[in-house]
């Protein structure tokens, strides 16, 4: 069984995706970390790689497709893929059904977390963190309160490297580059969507539902 999980930014997505892979003993594939392991480990491709990331440039389609065939002709992942941040773009996407059937697998489903616009910049700009004790608050979904938190309001923080036109900004590029994607998958009977607006055990919930169907 492989799976995407596709998300905007301050969807959960990370979150959700460490959760089924542990759940359903699914090896995580993040082209963020494999770019990083690359680069860690100094191989011809990871120089190759940090150059371009110092210029200031995007890693090519044909690097990441490199690194995600190093990764499906490991045998012992073999076919229990949960993939994380890729594919980007629709080319990947089409590139990943090709790389699949060459292994001999396929992809049993993508997922996509629905999270309103709205939400997420209040979960991002309402995000507070005490210094006194390190919890973490939300002013609109989580705050803190007298029956939650002794420390009471004065040592809560905001990070202030957010605002909503930059997260905006982040929202509405990723449903530009993912829609295609998306809708790539539904005509493949493929997708499912998933209410990103839930709580987080009712999404994990949902998602493991899914999973399950797919098993069965
Ligand atoms: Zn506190």
């Amino acid at each position: 069984m492989n799976l995407i999980l596709f998300g905007p930014p301050g969807a959960g997505k990370g979150t959700q995706t460490d959760n089924i892979a542990k759940t359903f003993n699914l090896y995580k594939v993040s082209t963020g970390d494999l770019l990083r392991n690359e680069i860690n480990n100094k191989t011809d491709l990871g120089i190759k790689i940090e150059s371009i990331i110092k210029k200031g440039s995007f890693v090519s389609d044909n690097i990441i497709n490199n690194l995600i065939i190093k990764i499906l002709s490991q045998k012992k992942i073999h076919n229990r893929l949960i993939f994380d941040g890729y594919p980007r773009n629709l080319d990947q996407a089409k590139n990943l059904d090709l790389l699949l059937k060459k292994y001999n697998e396929k992809l049993s489903c993508a997922l996509y977390l629905n999270v309103n616009k709205d939400v997420i910049i209040k979960r991002i700009l309402g995000r507070q963190t005490c210094t006194k004790c390190g919890l973490i608050f939300n002013e609109y979904f989580n705050p803190s309160s007298k029956t939650n938190h002794s420390c009471g309001s004065k040592f809560l923080v905001k990070r202030l490297d957010d605002n909503e036109e930059t997260i905006t900004g982040r929202f509405e590029t990723y449903l530009d580059k993912t829609k295609p994607i998306l809708h790539y998958y539904k005509k493949l009977n493929l997708l499912h969507e998933i209410d990103g607006e839930a709580k987080i055990d009712q999404i994990f919930k949902e998602i493991s539902e899914i999973i399950r169907s797919l098993e069965a």
